[in-house]
């Protein structure tokens, strides 16, 4: 894989430590030390992915994903100091596609780069729709009705693990299986990125039949029709 990737990031080391993997991975990494230098360059060069962390001085990271997402879908990933921070990035849904805690290995960044580019690569399904329990799922507008006629949009995370649970309905499906399907990489320890998603998807759609398995996963169980 090749192409630029955009860091805003304001600590050095962190910058040449990635420079050096991204660049043996033959990508080219530029680096901005602020949010806004980060937006000039986004409109200027089109990156194929950003990697924005969260704690910048000035204009924070929560921000600069707003402002980015607001003109380009381009895929962002977020770089957290604390792990509590992850659900600032997940609860407040500013439309970052995956991210990772500090400290991390650059070898994992890179990791993650690829599969989102893989993500973004890929051709979309042809539409489709799966109603469960009254809930139509509508994978071609990415939106869900509910029993009383709502449309609602969860965030494009969200969806896809509703989508793999609906297609998958009444199995039982591991927090490790799900992450492999949704989230596209092996991914060791944080299987709560599973939880805090399903947390959402219950909330936005209340009454949606996700079960919890304990000690295994979930399930996506009612009616189907
Ligand atoms: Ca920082």
């Amino acid at each position: 894989m090749d192409g630029i990737v955009l860091l805003i990031e304001d600590e050095e080391e962190i910058a040449e430590l990635l420079r050096l993997v991204f660049e043996k991975e033959g990508f080219r990494l530029l680096h901005a030390d602020s949010g806004e230098k980060g937006l000039d360059i986004l409109t200027q060069r089109a990156p194929r992915a950003v990697l924005l962390d969260l704690g910048l001085p000035g204009m924070d990271g929560t921000e600069v994903c707003r402002r980015i997402r607001a003109k380009s879908n381009v895929p962002i990933i977020m770089l957290t100091a604390r792990d509590d921070e992850v659900d600032t990035v997940v609860g407040l849904e500013i439309g970052a596609d995956d991210y990772v805690t500090k400290p991390f290995s650059p070898r994992e960044v890179v990791a993650r780069v690829k599969a989102v580019l893989r993500r973004a690569e890929q051709v979309p399904a042809p539409p489709a729709a799966i109603t469960v329990a009254d809930f139509e799922i509508d994978s071609g507008r990415r939106q869900v009705r509910t029993p009383s006629g709502d449309i609602v949009e969860p965030t494009a995370r969200e969806f896809d693990l509703l989508w793999h649970l609906a297609h998958n309905r009444g199995i039982v499906l591991s927090r490790s299986q799900l992450l492999e399907a949704v989230w596209g990489y092996d991914y060791f320890g944080e299987s709560r990125t599973v939880d805090v998603h399903v947390r959402q998807l219950r909330k936005k759609l209340e009454g949606i039949p996700i079960e919890t398995v304990w000690g295994v996963g979930y399930k996506l169980g009612g009616r189907a029709r």
